[in-house]
């Protein structure tokens, strides 16, 4: 049986790689390499954002990739997102062509609002990345309607900047809304899902109007220990998983993935490790059961790691 290995988009049809490399925390050092490495394996989508802080070095692996004659640029997919303090109308195209000047890109596969939460612009010659916090330490939201920020991301694709548009950190009542004015509908929500996270009417909802879904940390807590996180048992710890994973004679990272890749979602797997990063992309090619699914989707616990409310409590956009 051949596997599927993209999702369409509904607005261009353009087909999204459905395993892609996420890009938060790989260290500048190593980034580049890591992204030639990356593209050298076999992967084609690069999921990054102005807040990552390695958009240069990202842009210059990709770069020597196509220099090496590795790909050409139409072959990869290059994903970035507006950080929190370009949502003003006056901003909003200055925080696309701060990213791609610093991928030496003319053009984003796909533009995603990181976060639905507008902050005070900080240059970037100030402080870069400009991450949630002015030069006070404090966190400062500013009132900019989601819908005046939209209005400035659809500009994006009439100018050529960006060839797709979408939402991250977004829930149902925000998308709805967006669905009220948009003259171009958000072809991507990425999102946090894992098994201790699965989001099901979320999911439900996204699908009925052809809103595709990229999930992140699917490894769930993994990605949080390294900034402190000791909560939940890890999801790559989980009898549940470790079974199914020797069952099917895969690693539990794999599981996880092939999970949700299983619910027609798209993944974005980070890893600072060849071996893994490798590992990784191997997770298209076998199927799990009906049971197996469902006993994974039944670890859920509502439990989001990435909130931003644990910054700010006026940040509930989770609430
Ligand atoms: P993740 O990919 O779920 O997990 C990364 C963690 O898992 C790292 O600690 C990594 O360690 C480890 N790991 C990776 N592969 C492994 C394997 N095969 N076996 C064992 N451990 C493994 O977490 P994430 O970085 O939070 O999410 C992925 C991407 O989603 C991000 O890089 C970013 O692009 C995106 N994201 C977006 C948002 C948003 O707000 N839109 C938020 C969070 C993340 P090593 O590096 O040591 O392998």
């Amino acid at each position: 049986m051949a596997h599927i290995t993209t999702v369409t988009l509904k607005r261009t049809g353009a087909k999204m790689p459905l395993v892609g490399f996420g890009l938060w925390k790989v260290t500048k050092e190593t980034c580049a390499q890591t992204v030639y490495n990356a593209i050298k394996e076999g992967y084609r989508l690069f999921d990054s954002a102005l807040d990552y802080g390695n958009e240069k070095e990202a842009g210059e692996g990709l770069a020597r990739a196509i220099k090496d004659g590795l790909v050409k640029r139409e072959d990869v997919w290059i994903t970035s997102k507006l950080w929190n303090t370009y949502h003003e109308k006056e901003r909003v195209e200055e925080g696309i062509k701060t990213s791609l000047k610093l991928w030496g890109l003319d053009y984003f596969d796909l533009y995603l609002v990181h976060f639905p939460i507008s902050l005070e612009y900080i240059s970037p010659e100030t402080k870069f990345p400009q991450e949630w916090w002015g030069l006070d330490g404090k966190i400062h939201p500013i009132n900019v309607p989601f819908q005046e920020t939209w209005a400035e991301i659809e500009k994006l694709v009439d100018n050529g900047l960006a060839k797709n548009i979408g939402l991250s950190n977004a829930q149902g009542s925000l998308i709805f809304d967006v669905h009220r004015y948009a003259r171009i509908e958000p072809q991507v929500l990425q999102v946090e899902l894992h098994p201790y996270l699965t989001q099901e009417p979320l999911v439900k909802y996204c699908k009925l109007i052809g809103l595709a879904i990229t999930a992140y940390s699917s490894f769930g807590p993994q990605s949080y220990v390294e900034l402190g996180y000791q909560g939940a048992t890890s999801l790559m710890e989980h009898d549940t998983v470790t079974a199914i994973a020797s069952k099917n004679q895969k690693t539990p990272a794999q599981i996880l993935l092939r999970w949700a890749l299983q619910q027609g979602l798209a993944v974005i797997p980070k890893s600072n490790n060849h071996e893994r990063l490798v590992q990784n992309l191997q997770s298209v090619d076998f199927e799990l059961s009906e049971d197996e699914m469902k006993s994974i989707s039944s670890l859920n616990k509502n439990l989001r790691l990435n909130d931003p409310v644990d910054l700010d409590p006026r940040l509930g956009i989770f609430a």
